[in-house]
C-alpha cells in the first residue's frame, strides 16, 4: 500500500505539523526541524513505485486492474507508467 506524506521543502524532513492557512486558504504546514512555515507540495504516490516491479508484474500477464490493486493506484496509472517505461510501443 502506498501513503502519500508530507515533507518540508527546505530540508526534506517529514516531522511537520499543520499551521493552519494562508489568505488564499492553502493549508500551510510548520516544520519542526528548521522552523520554517510554507505551503507544501504532496509527494506523488507514483514515485515510490518500483517500475521494475511493474513491469515484471505485467510480463507475468497480470492485468492492469490487478497491478493496480497491487501497488494502490488505478488502472489508467499503471498504464502510463507502463507506456512511460516503454513496455508499450
Ligand atoms: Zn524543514
Amino acid at each position: 500500500m502506498v501513503v502519500s506524506k508530507h515533507r518540508c521543502k527546505s530540508c526534506e524532513s517529514e516531522n511537520i505539523v499543520l499551521n493552519g492557512k494562508n489568505k488564499s486558504g492553502s493549508q500551510t504546514y510548520k516544520c519542526k526541524d528548521c522552523g520554517c512555515c510554507r505551503v507544501l507540495i504532496s509527494v506523488k504516490k507514483t514515485e515510490n513505485i518500483d517500475l521494475d516491479a511493474l513491469s515484471k508484474s505485467y510480463e507475468e500477464r497480470n492485468s492492469l486492474r490487478s497491478i493496480g490493486r497491487i501497488f494502490g493506484v488505478s488502472h489508467f496509472t499503471v498504464y502510463k507508467l507502463l507506456k512511460k517505461s516503454q513496455i508499450f510501443s
